[in-house]
């Protein structure tokens, strides 16, 4: 997939008409209308909005009429938010959530309830890894695990459930195993079965990665990271892509809904069943500084990519490191899945492993313009050891499955200038001997 050429066909409505990525990125969505005629989708910092009439507001209640409610449902920032989001995906529509971990919690509570079962990859994030084997465990919802780079997994997985599972999940690139599946295999075996595919695309962007094309049902993402690429937000949003018929869906909500409303049955779900009675909605300042991040995106994708590249490339000439985990490296187990799927480029995320556990701190402790903190997608380079952070509260058979051993350390590269950030890298290694 190439975004320069236009990438992907275009889409109608407010989703810009034959526009490329980086247009809509920037012009997509409705911005709220206002007396100003603000070049910027205003903040309406409103928890509530008035209508002159009961009527109106009974109307716009019983959905005989479009409006904005309460905030806790929709909001005109938002909705630009999602409107955008839609767009960049090529999607049905989107519903924008207090944060990533949100965002998939309302896309297995829309699809599953307490009895049902969901398969999801291995290699997961650590907070998606708790959601799954803790909430929602003791919910009654039930996970089953494959490896997401073996197809053969999944296949006998659907294969031997006896109610089919209501969703199967996977990371289009591990956070921080750094695995990356074919997705277009993994999302035929599932749709074949009649299941939907959810793709997490945090580490990838609808700039990397086309989620509707591989033929995904749902891509969810962490807004926090490189959507909003200044590490300022918490957020998350997930999109319909618009290629699963929910009335073919096993789970009672989203079927019921789709044989009644049609098309947008999950949409609906997951704001008017989820969102909005958990209460984990997006706030309006919070999807203006969103907005304002998607502009740059493509820019800063570019950027991540080519320094993350740089940086590999240097660690594994390093003889300090064992061994460097980034796709775009050409000993990369899916060297050849992420080219073809990512467009040529590799994303902005490496680990790499040391000789211990103490030489991983040393090497931390050493680094100057590289920040230690729990976060990534930020324009500062950023770098964590997992097992002692993300991972402390994981069993030490989550942790390998996610890839996580004590001497590895993850990196997410920032945009600085290459140099900076491998002399940075040199100086820090040169100490930990
Ligand atoms: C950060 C992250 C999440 C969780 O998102 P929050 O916005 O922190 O709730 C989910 N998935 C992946 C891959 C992540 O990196």
């Amino acid at each position: 997939m190439s975004h320069e050429d236009g990438g992907r066909p275009p889409e109608g409505g407010t989703a810009g008409r034959g526009w490329r990525f980086e247009t809509k990125a920037i012009h997509a969505g409705v911005a709220p209308k206002f007396e100003t005629n603000a070049t910027l989708p205003p903040v309406v910092q409103s928890a509530s909005f008035q209508y002159e009439t009961s009527k109106e507001l009974a109307d716009v209640f019983d959905s005989r009429k479009f409006g904005h409610l309460y905030t806790r449902i929709s909001n005109p920032t938002v909705a630009a938010f999602e409107q955008r989001m839609a767009a960049l995906e090529g999607g049905l529509g989107a519903v924008a959530t207090s944060s990533g971990m949100a965002a998939i919690f309302s896309v297995v509570a829309s699809l599953a309830r307490a009895g049902d079962e969901i398969l999801s990859s291995t290699s997961l994030f650590g907070g998606t890894l708790l959601l799954f084997n803790e909430v929602f465990a003791n919910l009654g919802i039930r996970t089953r695990y494959f490896d997401p780079v073996k197809p053969d997994q999944l296949a006998s997985a659907l294969e031997s459930s006896g109610d089919p599972p209501r969703l199967v999940f996977l990371e289009t690139i591990g956070n921080p195993k750094m695995d990356v599946p074919d997705v277009r295999a993994m999302a035929e075996l599932a749709t074949d079965a009649g299941v939907p595919l959810v793709v997490d695309g945090t580490l990838t962007t609808p700039y990397l990665f086309d989620a509707k094309s591989a033929g995904a049902s749902l891509v969810v993402h962490s807004s926090t990271k490189y959507i909003t690429g200044n590490g300022s937000t918490v957020g998350g949003v997930v999109v319909d892509l618009g290629t699963f018929d929910w009335r073919q869906h096993r789970g009672k909500l989203v079927a019921d809904l789709a044989r009644k409303t049609g098309d947008g049955a999950f949409l609906y779900a997951a704001r008017r069943h989820v969102v909005q009675n958990v209460g984990c909605c997006l706030s309006p300042f919070n999807a203006f500084l969103h907005l304002l991040g998607l502009e740059t995106l493509a820019l800063r994708m570019e950027r991540h990519c080519s320094n993350a590249a740089r940086l590999a490339g240097f660690l594994a000439e390093s003889p300090a490191v064992e061994r460097v985990n980034y796709p775009g490296l050409p000993d990369h187990p899916q060297h050849d899945v992420a080219a073809k799927q990512f467009g040529g480029r590799f994303g902005g995320m490496l680990t790499f492993r040391l000789a211990s556990r103490e030489a991983a701190f040393r090497f931390i402790d050493r680094l100057g313009l590289a920040k230690n903190l729990a976060n990534l997608g930020d324009a500062k380079t950023l770098v964590i050891h997992p097992a002692s952070t993300i991972f402390h509260d994981c069993s030490v058979e989550e942790m390998e499955a996610a890839g996580v051993t004590p001497e590895v350390v993850r990196v997410s590269v920032g945009i600085e200038h290459p140099d900076d950030v491998v002399a940075d890298f040199e100086n820090a290694l040169e100490g930990i001997e």
